[in-house]
């Protein structure tokens, strides 16, 4: 929880720097899901797919990486075992979208309103253990990256979380061999 103090300080204060990777982003998504369905995920049926093509990216691989990461545990986290987590990937001209759906308990409406607010936590996650800060930090990592985050919860039905961020793909790309591009 102190790491996670400490990262919100240095987003609020400016003190990080965004350092823009070029990156293959569907492969990039792969192996997060590959991670979370390896430590804990099992328990969930990941289900990734994406749509446009979504090869090329310049992001910030360590906050992107962030960004993931605590939508992810939250979807798991907050549904149940056994229920379907999606993650669908779409990419247009100058953007990607990330969109993470889970099937759990919701957020009740009342609570919708502060969700990113730091230490805020619903009043129906009794018996789930959270410090209320992952969110905040999410949200501060997608506006540093310049994107937009919203989501929409149904309270017993589930919720979903959209990020858009720039792919930055009108930037200059680093010189690499052909194959490099040839991934998939
Ligand atoms: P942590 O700091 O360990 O991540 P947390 O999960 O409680 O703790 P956030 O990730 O900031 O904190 O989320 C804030 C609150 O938003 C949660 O406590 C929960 O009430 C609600 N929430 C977030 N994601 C979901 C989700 N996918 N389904 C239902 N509720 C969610
Ligand atoms: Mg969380």
């Amino acid at each position: 929880m102190l790491d996670e103090i400490l990262l919100l300080g240095r987003t609020e204060s400016g003190r990080v720097e965004v350092e823009y990777t070029r990156l293959e982003l569907k492969e990039f998504c792969y192996e997060i899901v590959e991670a979370f369905q390896l430590t804990g995920g099992r328990s969930h049926q990941i289900l990734f797919s994406t749509e446009g093509d979504c090869t090329q990216a310049e992001v910030d691989v360590g906050l992107l990486r962030h960004i993931l990461d605590n939508l992810f545990s939250n979807a798991i986290k907050y549904s149940s075992e056994g229920s379907a987590v999606r993650f669908t990937l779409s990419c247009q001209d100058n953007q990607a979208k990330f969109h993470i759906q889970d099937q759990g308990i919701g957020v009740p409406k009342k609570d919708q309103s502060k969700l990113f607010e730091a230490f805020h936590r619903a009043s129906n996650v009794s018996g789930i253990q959270g410090t209320g800060l992952g969110l905040a930090i999410v949200k501060r990592c997608v506006d540093l990256l310049q994107g937009q985050i919203h989501f929409e919860s149904r309270e017993g039905i589930g919720t979903t979380f959209t990020v858009i961020l720039p792919r930055n793909l009108m930037q200059p790309e680093h010189e690499q061999a052909p194959e490099d591009y040839c991934l998939q």
